[in-house]
């Protein structure tokens, strides 16, 4: 089955039977197995399966450890509500999630956050097939967004601002980005040596080559790779292939999204919402339908409601 638009997609999953069957072939091919002991020694009840292990014995449906877990809403809202988020370039409210689809909107959130835990990449990927990345810090929120980096105030300021409310800092997040390739992201306390390093080392092979800007966290990179920056303090943003314009081009995606469609985003979850953004460029170039079916895979995972709001 191929489906390449929303209409298609609710005509297939039409019945709530159609959706398990697909999900149930996605998630376990022709092997079911218990997620609660992982055997495979299961059978089918009238409701779902049931664990024939010895100890274990437990119930479960296709749903149990995944994203769809303790949820009541059908499949195909659910699949909808996947399409929806990760085919919008720019992403989705829950507000306009919940008109679309005829749930509330505090339904829509939970759901979209789910989306996100399904979208997180369950292993650090390296990047740098070419042996070449760029990486970039940029900044999030807060009144200083606007103001030259030696301008702002750091993370932890507890000052007043001039109008005397409290000091919002804005939030860091730091970028490696593939030419032509992916992107990891980190939300970090700030654009220090230390998360610089450790955020490079981790999705790096170790001879590539970095571009950068002239900030001073890169110069401990220079131990371990190759590494140039252009240099902005004079004015000179391309020198053949030193140039960041691939994580700048980034950032504008994920500011125009995060500014423009989500409006304000927490420090308890900006990394979600870094790991859609992530998500749904590192798989531009597959169609919708492989998309589909490649974030589907990922959705082995729970999330609870109460996770999500504690500490909101
Ligand atoms: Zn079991």
């Amino acid at each position: 089955m191929q489906f390449k638009s929303l209409p298609q997609l609710l005509d297939y999953f039409k019945e709530e039977s159609t959706c398990i069957e697909y999900y149930e072939n996605l998630r376990w091919g022709n092997e079911p197995a218990c997620p609660h002991c992982g055997c495979v020694t299961v059978h089918r009840t009238q409701r779902g399966w049931r664990c024939s292990t010895k100890g274990c014995g437990k119930k479960f449906t296709v749903r149990t450890g995944t994203i769809f877990e303790q949820s009541n809403i059908k499949f195909r809202i659910w699949f909808a509500a996947i399409w929806l988020a990760t085919e919008h370039k720019k992403g989705i409210s829950s507000v306009q999630l919940g008109i679309d689809l005829g749930i509330t909107q505090k339904t829509a959130w939970f759901v979209l956050h789910r989306i996100r835990e399904m979208l997180k990449e369950k292993a650090p990927q390296m990047l740098g097939e070419d042996k070449m990345v760029e990486t970039d810090a940029t900044y999030i929120g807060g009144k200083e967004r606007n103001k030259h980096l030696n301008k702002r105030r750091s993370h932890d300021d507890k000052s007043l601002t001039n109008e005397g409310k409290p000091f919002k800092a804005k939030k860091t997040i730091i970028g490696i980005i593939e030419r032509n390739g992916k992107v990891a992201l980190r939300y970090v306390s700030g654009e220090t040596t230390q998360n610089m390093v450790s955020f490079v080392e981790t999705h790096v092979p170790q001879d590539s080559t970095i571009y950068s800007d002239e900030a001073p966290a890169y110069k401990q990179l220079k131990r371990t790779y190759k590494h140039d920056n252009v240099k902005h303090a004079l004015n000179i943003y391309v020198e053949g292939q030193v140039h960041t314009n691939t994580i700048e081009n980034f950032w504008s995606v994920l500011k125009r999204g995060l500014y423009g469609v989500y409006h304000q985003v927490s420090d308890k979850h900006i990394s979600r919402y870094l790991d859609e953004y992530a998500a749904r460029f590192n798989n531009r170039s597959k169609t919708s339908n492989e998309r589909f079916n490649l974030f589907l895979e990922g959705s082995e995972s729970v999330l609870s409601y109460k996770a999500l709001i504690v500490n909101k």
